[in-house]
């Protein structure tokens, strides 16, 4: 059986790549979400093991001693991760698998998984970008203006990614998404 894809999506907060993957999920049912860690508070309405594995600090590196991530990352003043055997299971499975994560940990998962495919998410300009995390309300003022400041920077890191989508019109851009993933599925290979 053909080993499954690995997608991973990053963007700047607030670029609606959460969005975007949430739809994706909704239309390609067979692609499978890995859930990451986090020492980050739930927010409201957030549910454990859906959202994410919440954890204490403590525990976080617990895991990271046992080599359990496939990568992690500090970003925004928490831990975030991907827990390593889900991803080695439903890739083995021949299943595809999406992770949502930062640039840092998708420059790790590059390392490791190079034949993945990597998308970057992009707001349509910096001013809608800080109206949408404005407008999201899930974040206090200072997180807010931290966040938006980590996005100028973290929009450099588009080259590193195989595919960019500006995010203008979110239909569209999971459009582009869904045919990302086709082709890639078509690709040819060495091995
Ligand atoms: P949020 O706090 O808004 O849920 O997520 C903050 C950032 O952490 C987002 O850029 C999100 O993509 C990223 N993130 C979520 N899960 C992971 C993960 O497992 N690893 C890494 N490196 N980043 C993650």
């Amino acid at each position: 059986m053909d080993k499954g894809l690995l997608i991973v999506v990053s963007g700047p907060s607030g670029a609606g790549k959460g969005t975007i993957c949430k739809q994706l999920l909704d239309v390609e049912p067979d692609i499978m979400l890995s859930v990451s860690a986090t020492t980050r508070a739930p927010r409201k309405g957030e549910v454990e093991g859906k959202n994410y594995y919440f954890m204490t600090k403590q525990h976080f590196e617990e895991l990271i001693a046992k080599d359990e991530f496939l990568e992690y990352a500090h970003v925004y003043g928490n831990y975030y991760g991907t827990p390593k055997r889900y991803v080695q299971e439903k890739t083995a499975q021949g299943k595809d698998v999406l992770l949502e994560i930062d640039i840092q940990g998708a420059l790790q998962v590059k390392e490791k998984y190079p034949h993945g495919v990597f998308i970057f998410i992009l707001p349509p300009s910096m001013k809608e970008l800080k109206q949408r995390i404005i407008h999201r309300g899930t974040e206090s003022e200072a997180a807010i203006e931290q966040r938006f400041m980590a996005a100028f920077e973290e929009i450099d890191y588009v080259k590193k990614y195989d595919y960019c989508i500006i995010n203008d019109d979110l239909g569209n851009a999971v459009d582009k998404v869904r045919a990302i993933i086709k082709a890639e599925k078509c690709k040819v290979t060495e091995d």
